[in-house]
């Protein structure tokens, strides 16, 4: 079971401002059709549209909130509300398909079982197809009675400008660094022992999104994170071999590793630009690379590691283990020219 089962519902301090304003619209019964909530991914704007569905079915709101206990918060927590349809993309696959919308004009045109109205989400709106997005703006255009569609996107860019102007637009915050810890420390067990400054250092480098280092804390990944940006300090410093960080690092799985690659040369670049790497350790693997052609080196290895992912995930059955190799092989260049550049100036 999740370290994170939830034991609070959204909307969370984040997002209270935005809750009231759909309250105040529901008790003035000047509702949208049609909402579209821009947020950063991890910041639960998923969680805060199931969440506002649930409200809007519920039978017996309280406190501007569902109930939980009336019979349509019971089937809509067990994902079996029959007024409820969530348009996400079919399993294997990226997109939303044309299919798929078809089957979401023909729910929201029929009648409510429960009779509080039908409620479709599509949480990543971003990965319509253009002629799922074409198919959609016929639903926007002509919206059934007592139907609304909630769809949630990471910017108004991304989805056609047509879908945009017949939605109401509301932008979903995330949130400040000491929300997002204390949030996360009242998350986790007593049992859990990790120290606010660990958990605000691991937010930083899960870009201040909660909802994404939960899961990750929860499965024990964010060790994962720390011991891969220990063993690319120790590439660099010359204190442990390619092979033996290859092998280190196929313990934590493939997959994960690439991911926390991406994670830290993220880091390290935003820093570079920003001039503020935050953390510690952070820091100290940012001064560990040498000085000039930096960022040159770290946008390459960037790169490489998201070309390396691809290639992970494709049908292609690569070598991870070789993948691993190759991407510490790079990673150890620069730090070559880091002890040369030491070298020359201890001479
Ligand atoms: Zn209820």
């Amino acid at each position: 079971m999740s370290l994170f089962e939830q034991t609070s519902r959204p909307p969370w301090p984040w997002q209270e401002a935005v809750w009231r304003r759909l309250h105040e619209q529901k008790q003035s019964d000047v509702l949208a059709h049609a909402y579209l909530f821009i947020g950063d991914r991890g910041t639960g704007r998923a969680e805060f549209a199931r969440e506002f569905a649930n409200f809007l079915l519920c039978g017996d709101p309280e406190a501007g909130r569902a109930c939980y206990r009336c019979r349509s918060c019971r089937a809509g927590g067990a994902d079996h509300h029959p007024d409820l349809l969530l348009i996400l993309p079919e399993e294997g696959k990226k997109d939303i398909g044309v299919g798929q919308i078809r089957e979401l004009a023909e729910f929201l045109s029929l009648n409510s079982f429960s009779g509080a109205g039908r409620v479709a989400i599509i949480p990543q709106a971003e990965a319509l197809t253009l002629s799922a997005s074409n198919a959609l703006l016929k639903t926007l255009e002509e919206p059934a009675a007592g139907a609304t569609l909630l769809l949630t996107a990471c910017s108004p860019g991304s989805l056609l400008p047509t879908i945009r102007s017949r939605c109401q637009l509301l932008g979903l915050p995330g949130p400040d660094i000491d929300t997002a810890t204390a949030w996360l420390r009242e998350r986790l067990p007593d049992s859990h022992s990790v120290s606010d400054e660990r958990l605000r250092e691991l937010l930083a480098a899960y870009g201040n999104r909660p909802l994404e280092l939960a899961p990750a804390l929860s499965a024990g990944q964010a060790p994962g994170f720390i011991a891969l940006r220990k063993m690319l300090l120790e590439l660099l410093e010359g204190r442990t071999s390619i092979l033996r960080s290859a092998g280190e690092a196929a313990k934590i799985g493939e997959s994960e590793v690439f991911e926390h690659l991406s994670r830290i040369s993220t880091i390290l670049i935003r820093g570079l630009v920003n001039g503020d790497v935050c953390g510690a350790e952070n820091r100290a693997l940012a001064a560990a690379l040498p000085a000039s052609g930096e960022l040159g080196f770290l946008l390459e290895f960037h790169r490489q590691v998201t070309r390396s992912r691809t290639l992970l995930a494709g049908p292609g059955n690569p070598n991870p283990q070789l993948l691993l190799e190759s991407i510490f092989r790079l990673w150890v260049k620069a730090g070559r020219g880091s002890r040369s550049k030491a070298q020359l100036l201890n001479a």
